[in-house]
């Protein structure tokens, strides 16, 4: 899935496959544009630490602009990645509304959102804050691991709506849980770990209601709220460098869990 001169990684809050070509580290600063046309004349523009935030409205553009900062604090206090300096400031174009995105990104109807390269694409609307979380997640997520590595996307997926989730003021069982409908399905039954790695869905259309998804964002806030963040970000370092689950696991979680079926047993048994 090369896509000539730009690296593109089309994935989403709600959107698309899997990309096979992660943005690149160690690029410089430059910022890669996206392919889409971008907000008509007259948008504003607001850099902040780690964004250019381009939205219409200056109040508009503030508010994406805070929405932005805080999710990328939350995401690196989860993370534990404060060492990982991004390349540049991330692009964030906020569309009018759902059919100025679909008409300039060509998405479809469904999707919320679109990370290419390191610039996230989405519209105003209730689940602005939410989507931006969940983008911003594969943003980082991508530029750490600087290399795609499909057997990941559990971790990427579980990580990306476990911010989002958070980001829409869900805690599990909660009201506003983006997965309340199948947390119980999912303690009934949940997905043995081979295929939580071998059977991803192919797209993020109508992730809410899946099970997979659900799965991926439990098990991933279990490792991080109880394995610890500082023993997560061991975990993704040595994911990083190409180890298995059952290293990264043992090296990022020691006195915790053996390695990945240990923790997945832990992680089944707290369901109950
Ligand atoms: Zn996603």
């Amino acid at each position: 899935m090369k896509r000539g001169l730009v690296s593109i990684a089309v994935l989403a809050s709600a959107c698309v496959p899997y990309p096979d070509d992660a943005p690149q580290s160690g690029g410089g600063t430059t910022i890669v544009s996206g392919p889409f046309k971008t907000l008509d004349a007259g948008a504003s523009k607001l850099d902040s630490l780690h964004f250019t935030a381009n939205a219409y409205g200056s109040e508009s553009a503030k508010r994406v602009s805070t929405a932005c900062e805080d999710a990328y604090g939350r995401i690196m206090i989860d993370t534990n990645l404060f060492s990982f300096m991004p390349r540049g400031l991330y692009q964030i174009v906020v569309y009018a509304d759902k059919d100025e995105y679909r008409r300039k990104t060509a998405q479809p109807e469904w999707s919320g959102g679109v990370t290419v390269g390191n610039s996230i694409y989405t519209f105003n609307g209730p689940a602005l804050g939410r989507t931006l979380s969940h983008e911003m997640t594969h943003l980082i997520f991508f530029e750490y691991m600087a290399k795609v590595n499909i057997d990941h996307r559990w971790v990427n997926e579980g990580l990306a709506v476990y911010e989002e989730n958070k980001a829409a003021g869900g805690l599990a069982g909660g009201a506003s849980d983006i997965f309340s409908g199948v947390r119980s399905g999912m303690a009934r039954s949940p997905i043995p770990m081979d295929q939580m790695i071998s059977l991803a869905p192919a797209s993020e259309r109508q992730y809410e209601v899946s099970l997979w998804y659900a799965q991926a964002e439990s098990m991933i806030r279990f490792m991080v709220e109880r394995g610890g963040r500082i023993g997560f970000s061991q975990y993704l370092a040595q994911l990083k460098e190409g180890q298995s689950f059952d290293r990264a696991i043992a090296v990022g979680f020691p006195g915790a869990w053996r390695d990945l079926n240990d923790f997945y047993l832990n992680w089944e048994r707290s369901l109950r």
